[in-house]
C-alpha cells in the first residue's frame, strides 16, 4: 500500500513519516503517467499553481533576504548535486514546524508539517542544519535549476505528487539518493529506507 513518505512540494526534507515503511519500485505505468499527465492531473495541477506559487515566491524572498549564504563545506556539497548557482543559495534556520498552506486543496497535496527542511527555489528553510540534510535540499535546487525554475519546478512536482498519490516521488528518491552519496545519512531506519530506493 502506497503512503505518504514524507511532506512536500517544493521540497521536502527528511520527514520522520518514512521510517520503517519500505520503498515500493515505481511502475513503468508510474513512469508514464508522469511522462505524459492525464488531461485530469493536468488541469487539477493548474488548479493549484497559484496557490502553490502563492506559497513558493514569498517564502523564496524572505529566506533570500534573511538566510546566509552558503559555507564552503556546503558549496563543495551543491557542485557534487549540480548546483550551477551556489552563490545564490541562502540558508534561514526555521523555528517550529512549517505551516499548511491556506489554501485547502494545496494543503490536501502539500503536507509540510514534518519536514524538516523545505527549499523555495534557491531558498533552503532548515529546522536543523545537518550536513545531510543540507545535501539533500541542494539536490532540490539543482532540479529547480534544470527543470527551468520555480514554476515548472513546481508544476513537475505537483505532477508526480498528484500521480503517484504523496509516494515517494522521482524528485524525492533522487534528492535522496543523491544527498546520501554527497553526506551519508546517520544509521538508522532513515538511512536503510535511502539505501533501499530502486
Ligand atoms: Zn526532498
Amino acid at each position: 500500500m502506497r503512503q505518504f513518505s514524507l511532506v512536500v512540494l517544493m521540497a521536502c526534507g527528511l520527514g520522520s513519516g518514512l521510517a520503517g515503511c519500505a520503498p515500493e519500485p515505481l511502475t513503468q505505468a508510474d513512469l508514464a503517467q508522469m511522462a505524459h499527465p492525464s488531461a485530469q492531473i493536468r488541469a487539477q495541477v493548474e488548479a493549484l499553481m497559484p496557490a502553490a506559487m502563492a506559497e513558493l515566491d514569498p517564502m523564496e524572498a524572505r529566506i533570500l533576504s534573511e538566510g546566509r549564504p552558503l559555507n564552503a563545506v556546503e558549496t563543495g556539497y551543491a557542485l557534487k548535486a549540480g548546483v550551477h548557482h551556489p552563490e545564490r543559495v541562502r540558508v534561514l534556520a526555521w523555528q517550529g514546524r512549517f505551516p499548511a498552506p491556506k489554501n485547502k486543496a494545496l494543503a490536501r497535496v502539500y503536507k509540510p508539517a514534518n519536514a524538516l527542511a523545505i527549499t523555495f527555489g534557491y531558498g533552503i528553510a532548515a529546522r536543523q542544519e545537518d550536513p545531510y540534510l543540507i545535501a539533500h535540499e541542494l539536490v532540490h535546487v539543482a532540479q529547480y535549476e534544470r527543470l527551468g525554475g520555480r514554476e515548472a519546478f513546481t508544476r513537475e512536482y505537483l505532477t508526480q505528487e498528484l500521480v503517484l498519490g504523496g509516494y515517494a516521488t522521482p524528485l524525492e528518491r533522487e534528492a535522496f539518493k543523491r544527498g546520501h552519496r554527497i553526506a551519508p545519512v546517520p544509521a538508522g531506519a532513515t538511512r536503510r529506507w535511502i539505501e533501499s530506493l530502486d
